[in-house]
């Protein structure tokens, strides 16, 4: 059973087996919101979804739009817009236990992203910080 949490640990979510699309998204909403350049998002169906502990904080970023993350930390954790996206629990696949689990299928709303996201993968890579 796939679960994650925030880095905190105070907000911790499961849930069962169930069709699910992985994408990155790199729309203006989610890139303010998160900070970064794009998130990678896991659409759960609402009724195999879990929240095990915790009661994430609510940011309404848009009429009908819930994007919940943890008070404590700051972790963004689930994305809920029955208009969008109905009876669906998008969850920012960063918090997985495992975030290989669910590998992406898609780059969604590049119009949105700065144009340096099309090269990242030609940048030079290090393990760690580079030497
Ligand atoms: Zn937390
Ligand atoms: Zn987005």
């Amino acid at each position: 059973m796939p679960t994650g949490r925030c880095h905190c640990g105070a907000c911790a979510y499961s849930f069962d087996d169930a069709p699910t699309r992985a994408s990155v998204c790199h729309c203006a909403d989610c890139r303010r919101c998160a900070g970064a350049q794009g998130v990678a998002w896991l659409a759960v169906p609402s009724g195999a979804f879990r929240l095990a502990q915790g009661e994430p904080a609510i940011y309404r970023s848009s009429p009908g739009t819930e994007r919940h993350f943890c008070g404590a930390c700051g972790s963004g954790l689930f994305y809920i817009n029955e208009e969008v996206l109905p009876g669906i629990v998008d969850i920012q696949i960063g918090t997985l236990d495992d975030p290989d689990a669910f590998p992406p299928a898609a780059l969604i709303q590049m119009a949105d992203a700065p144009a340096w996201v099309e090269t990242l993968h030609t940048l030079p890579k290090f393990d760690r910080f580079p030497g």
